[in-house]
């Protein structure tokens, strides 16, 4: 078996590890790596279902190769999502809410409709299509890493991505309080000025509440 490095994290000690969940009449044992430290792990394989790796026909990994799979993508720095998103600056968190929700408008997904989330993720549809961004009759495969990282810079987008915020978490400000609210929040997610620490606080437990 390879060695493993240490968690690039916090320079804590990696280990394997099997996790089995009951299937109908089977359990699935699920392998991965996992910092004894902090918790950053890779994703999980099984050896039940058959997977495609890098590309790879499909097929049921063995044991083996499952252990050797998380094994080498634990030393490429190959994190699971939960891993990567607790690492991110605010910034690129946010960047990932708008993919997340751009992939909802754009590609569909069981989302209620009127939930915030629905009305949010086709509000910024909207201006990524007015911008050009997005082009329905194109048919291109779209990067929406790329249209969610440029529209990011987008005044109207922030205030729409604040909005959201503002009604997930039930805030209810008036148009005076929103305009400060709205400074601070950008503030804060570029990360370079000053924000009070109240309100420092106050934002990424707002950012939490919706999985950020
Ligand atoms: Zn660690």
């Amino acid at each position: 078996m390879k060695n493993l490095n240490t968690c690039p994290y916090c320079n804590g000690i990696p280990k394997v590890k099997k996790t089995s969940i009951k299937f109908i009449e089977n359990n699935i044992d699920k392998y991965y790596v996992e910092c004894s430290d902090c918790g950053a792990a890779t994703n999980q394989y099984d050896t039940f279902f058959p997977v495609s790796i890098y590309g790879s026909d499909f097929h049921k990994m063995s044991k083996k190769e499952a252990i050797e799979t998380v094994s080498e993508q634990w030393n490429k720095c190959m994190f699971n999502a939960y891993t990567k998103l607790m690492h991110m600056s605010y910034k690129d968190k946010v960047i990932w809410q708008i993919r997340s929700l751009l992939t909802d408008a754009w590609y569909g997904a069981m989302v209620p409709v009127d939930s915030p989330e629905w009305k949010t993720a086709w509000k910024l549809r909207k201006v990524a299509e007015d911008r050009g961004l997005l082009v329905l009759q194109s048919k291109k495969q779209y990067d929406l890493g790329e249209v969610a990282r440029t529209l990011f810079n987008d005044i109207q987008v922030k205030d729409i991505i604040f909005g959201y915020f503002e009604e997930v978490n039930n805030m209810n400000l008036n148009p005076d309080e929103i305009r400060e609210w709205n400074l601070y929040f950008n503030n804060f997610i570029e990360g370079k000025e000053y924000v009070k620490p109240s309100i420092k606080d106050r934002i990424s437990k707002m950012l939490i509440k919706i999985g950020m």
